[in-house]
């Protein structure tokens, strides 16, 4: 889940998982567009198919029809005058047969053209037998010469002991450039006969339907047969056709579905970073599971003892790794939690502390307030955990100046907090909207001196200023603090210093540490490595 949740909150893979979101739409949508297109082709190809199946329809109703007609209407002895004028009248009757033969036991004795053959003549065995559905034997494109018929060919077709004659018949297929057919006439006994349309359409669905059927046939077939599998359409559009033909509606769709994607792919984005956006996640999950203290020791700079610890805050995010301040405090103010930010570490460290820290000395607990909440009582009401513990720890809010500050109003605010024993340092003295006369109108108990000075090289301008501002803190009896002391030099020339620095916190004497391992560097019980065995 977590390695989910790291997914979800990486910029960049915010960024592929759009990217791939909306690929996988696109190939969803070109699938599922492709084939819905198929199916219309297809359903488009059975609909004309059907259209040209109708004739043969029509064909087998006339045949019945002209049967029938010969059933009732010729009645006269075969192959008399009598016998032809009634088959004449068959013949005028509109169904396209004008040819007629008589024909007892397979032998044609006489035709409406021939009253009387010479010799009969043996038709021999059918192309198809009558099977259960079509009581017909059929005799496929049979030269006509012996019926006096030179040159012409036509189908017989014939029932007890009549034949009719079917010339070819000419479907009427609409005109479509996109696909092919082939309509078939089918045998009895597996054998089929082309009888207009394309060649071989109807072999290439055999085989696409056989066994030996191409693993990828990108081909669209449809087969359409009449309700007696005798004659059949079948038809076939290749891929490539269908994408000539259709060439403007392809790329327009391909364009349109790559537009859907990308639309989609950009909501599914900022549905992610709206959700799993670091802000989103700081503000759904700021709560005392997620907030973390940890305490950075400060040391009096002349003995060298552990006289208390700043608490700094953390933010566990969601996918565990933890987060510094840099990052949230902006999101505190700008959403105007810092009330309850302040709330949630103060009490963290008050659970933390009231159980771990050591017993045995005071400790001056150092807490960072955001300007906006110098009100005295919010922070009476936020720091009235400590009040039964006030034997174990003393309370000190550091405070940034800043421009919303309004002096006076501080003033009184930093006197309230004095009297309920609440002590105010400013912080990152040096910097900023920190200024001497500010200094100077509000009863601050000390004032952090900004890393900076810490920092800046023997002699530079940076270290006399330094030296001006603790002679001038100094004066005005307010404890000093000289955060950022990096090394044992700058330690040690921090205690050379007349008047001297109170007191001092800094990577040297120790990183901000999780309550455990303060306590423990409070007891002076481990060497941190590298770091300076302090006297307890
Ligand atoms: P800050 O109040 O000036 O806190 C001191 C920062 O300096 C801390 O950074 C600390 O880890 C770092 N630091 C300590 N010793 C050294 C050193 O020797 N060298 C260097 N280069 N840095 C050192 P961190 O913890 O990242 O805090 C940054 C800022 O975030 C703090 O600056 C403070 O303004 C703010 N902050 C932290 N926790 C809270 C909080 O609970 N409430 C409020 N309002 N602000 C907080
Ligand atoms: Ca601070
Ligand atoms: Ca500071």
């Amino acid at each position: 889940m977590a390695k989910l949740v790291s997914l979800l909150i990486s910029a960049r893979q915010q960024r592929d998982i759009a990217i791939a979101i909306g690929f996988l739409v696109f190939a969803l949508l070109l699938v599922a567009s492709t084939f819905l297109a198929a199916t219309e082709a297809r359903r488009s190809m059975r609909a004309q198919s059907r259209f040209a199946l109708e004739q043969y329809a029509q064909l087998r109703i006339n045949l019945d029809d002209t049967f029938g007609a010969i059933t009732t209407q010729v009645t006269a002895a075969p192959c008399t005058r009598v016998f032809q004028s009634q088959l004449r009248r068959v013949a005028f009757l509109p169904d396209g047969f004008s040819e007629f033969l008589y024909v007892p036991n397979g032998r044609v004795e006489c035709s409406l053209s021939v009253i009387s053959m010479a010799t009969p003549v043996a038709l021999g065995d059918p192309d198809i037998a009558p099977s259960e559905k079509s009581p017909s034997e059929i005799w496929i494109d049979r030269g006509l010469g012996f019926a006096g018929l030179q040159g012409l060919v036509g189908s017989i077709v014939k029932r007890g002991d009549f034949a009719i004659v079917v010339p070819p018949q000419k479907p009427a297929f609409p005109a479509s450039s996109w696909f092919e057919r082939e309509v078939v006439l089918n045998g009895t006994d597996g054998r089929y006969w082309h009888r207009a349309g394309e060649v071989e359409v109807y072999d290439h669905y055999k085989i696409a339907q056989g066994p030996r059927a191409p693993w990828l046939d990108t081909t669209l077939r449809a087969l359409v047969c009449d309700e007696y599998e005798r004659y059949c359409v079948a038809s076939e559009a290749s891929a490539v056709g269908l994408f000539q033909t259709w060439k403007v509606y392809v790329f327009t769709a391909i364009t349109l579905l790559a537009i859907i994607s990308a639309w989609l792919a950009g909501r599914v984005k900022s549905l992610i970073v709206k959700r799993w956006s670091f802000e989103a996640r700081f503000r759904r999950h700021l709560d005392a599971e997620s907030v973390i203290c940890v305490y950075q020791p400060i040391i009096d700079v002349g003995t060298g003892a552990v006289v208390g610890c700043e608490i700094l805050a953390r933010w566990r995010d969601v996918d565990d790794s933890i987060v510094y301040p840099d990052r949230f405090i902006p999101l505190v103010e700008k959403h105007g939690l810092t009330a309850k930010f302040t709330r949630l570490v103060v009490q963290r460290a008050f659970a933390e502390l009231s159980k771990t820290a050591p017993c045995d000395r005071k400790l001056k607990l150092t807490f960072n307030i955001f300007p906006r909440d110098l009100k005295s009582e919010i922070l009476l009401d936020i720091f009235k955990v400590f009040k039964p513990l006030a034997g174990r720890f003393d309370i000190v809010v550091e405070l940034v100046e800043s421009d919303q500050i309004d002096i006076e109003d501080a003033q009184r605010q930093i006197e309230t907090l004095r009297k309920a024993g609440i002590g105010t340092y400013i912080d990152d003295f040096g910097t900023g909207y920190s200024n001497i006369q500010n200094l100077a109108g509000l009863t601050v108990a000390g004032v952090k001196l900004d890393r900076a000075f810490a920092m800046a090289p023997d002699g530079s301008l940076m270290a006399k200023m330094l030296l001006h501002a603790i002679e001038m803190i100094h004066e005005s009896g307010r404890a000093i603090v000289i955060e950022g002391v990096e090394t044992a030099e700058r330690l040690e020339s921090l205690r050379q210093l007349v008047p001297p620095v109170d007191f001092a916190q800094g990577y040297f004497i120790s990183r901000p540490l999780d309550v455990e391992r303060f306590a423990v560097f409070v007891a002076g019980g481990v060497p941190i490595p590298g770091r300076l065995q302090l006297a307890a």
